[in-house]
């Protein structure tokens, strides 16, 4: 953070203020503009958009320097070890989560009583297929993929050229050998660099943080906020029990510290929780991951990105409780073998889904269509999804916060267990500050 190293000169007040207090205090002053000032002030919306422009500018180069630098610096066999461990937590987390969400939308009962009718809206989106979505991981062209931000296709073939480095590395002629170690050092060189570009992009986030929020604040009426207050609240308390009994006990169990996790995750929280992109808020996740939580880079480098885009445990508590709102607000209420058809559906449509804003009210469509309630021109079904799609960012807003927490958690648990985690970051007692090693 800035405040290691003292600046002197221009704007050296604000450099030398504690980031995460710079970002509050963004986070705070955009909630009550946003409420206060209402439509007038959208004009800071482009302060917001440079913001996250800056974390997808940076986004695929982080990707791909540090997925070939961590694949190359492991031996595959263990490579496949943490990627087993790390997809078996993501999975089983997920199906944690759309229970969850299942049993807070059974309790809160979003939705009941609204009796909506056909004929009300004409909300209609294109269904995506499950299938394609997965053959898709395969890139056709990955500078394609890479080009158009296509997060899985990157890994994928960033994986593969990693392993390829290390093979080259570990080979017996010395021609390979020294080919290897050359390509590892400038992409070791070039992950450096992207670090680096991601602190000085940590400056202008509590800027962007202020517009972003007053944005979305200014643009919820309070008459929507109260109607469907029952869904935000279901959705909040299911993010709020996943958080601190599931990530919370998993730390616990392997004797981690739940409150130092957490002062190490937050700014990575709180970005998430802004910008609404998982797969965005990655190169502030991996930071935290390295440098607050002490992660070793061989993991973090692959489990991060995965995670970032098949983990998405606050969607799935989200469309447990939309599924459940839905089907009330339509006079249908889910049948338990509905329900479960969510559980199943929602974990599988995690894992083809991207970590961009918006995306879990896609994937909510195909929960709806597997339980039977598409999504027609004028029907009732489309009507409750319209209501829905009015709080969607008030919502994304809690869900990505909690998908990268999952991520992080996840990672901390399988690089404990692969002896990939430095100790002394988490030796200090809890009521201190997490250390910066950097
Ligand atoms: N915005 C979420 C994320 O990036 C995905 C979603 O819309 O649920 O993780």
């Amino acid at each position: 953070m800035a405040s290691q190293n003292k600046q002197n000169g221009f704007m050296a007040w604000y450099f030398n203020t504690n980031l995460l207090l710079k970002i509050l205090i963004g986070l705070v002053l955009g909630i009550i503009t946003g409420l206060a000032a209402g439509e007038h002030i959208l004009w800071v919306s482009p302060l917001g958009q440079i913001f996250v422009h800056l974390l997808k500018m940076i986004v695929m180069p982080i990707i791909v320097s540090t997925l070939v630098l961590g694949a190359a610096s492991v031996n595959p066999a263990q490579l496949g070890k943490t990627g087993l461990k790390i997809f078996v937590y993501y999975i089983l987390t997920g199906a944690i989560a759309v229970a969850i969400g299942l049993i807070a939308g059974n309790i809160f009962q979003p939705g009941k009583g609204l009796n909506l009718t056909s004929g009300t809206t004409d909300a209609t989106v294109d269904q995506p297929s499950l299938i394609q979505t997965l053959i898709n991981v395969i890139p056709t062209n990955f500078f394609d993929a890479l080009s158009s931000g296509d997060v899985l296709p990157v890994i994928f073939f960033s994986i593969l050229f990693g392993i390829g480095l290390s093979f080259l590395r570990n080979s017996n002629e010395p021609r390979l050998r020294n080919a290897g170690e050359t390509l590892y050092t400038l992409f070791d060189g070039a992950a450096e660099i992207m670090f680096l570009i991601v602190r000085w992009i940590l400056q202008y986030a509590p800027i962007g943080v202020f517009a972003l929020i007053a944005v979305v604040f200014a643009k919820q009426s309070a008459s929507t906020i109260t109607s469907l207050g029952m869904v935000i609240v279901a959705v909040y308390l299911g993010l709020a029990f996943h958080l601190v009994v599931v990530y919370g006990g998993l730390l616990t169990l392997n004797k981690l510290s739940f409150i130092t996790f957490l002062k190490g995750a937050r700014e990575a929280m709180i970005t998430a929780f802004v910008t609404r992109t998982s797969s965005g808020t990655l190169p502030v996740t991996m930071r935290r991951a390295e440098n607050n939580l002490g992660i070793n880079r061989k993991v973090y480098s692959f489990t991060l990105p995965l995670g970032a885009t098949i983990n998405m445990d606050g969607t799935a508590i989200y469309q447990g409780v939309c599924v459940i709102f839905i089907g009330f607000a339509i006079g249908a209420p889910l049948s338990f073998a509905q329900q479960v058809t969510v559980m199943l559906t929602a974990v599988l449509a995690s894992i083809g889904t991207a970590g961009v804003p918006g995306a879990g009210a896609i994937m909510l469509l195909m929960a709806l269509k597997a339980v039977g309630l598409p999504i027609e021109n004028g029907s009732a079904t489309a009507a409750a999804y319209a209501m829905i799609l009015g709080i969607d960012a008030l919502l994304d807003m809690g869900r990505t916060g909690l998908n990268v927490t999952g991520d992080l958690t996840g990672t901390t648990v399988v690089a404990k267990s692969e002896q990939a985690l430095a100790m002394d970051y988490w030796d200090s007692s809890a009521s201190q500050e997490p250390r910066e090693h950097k």
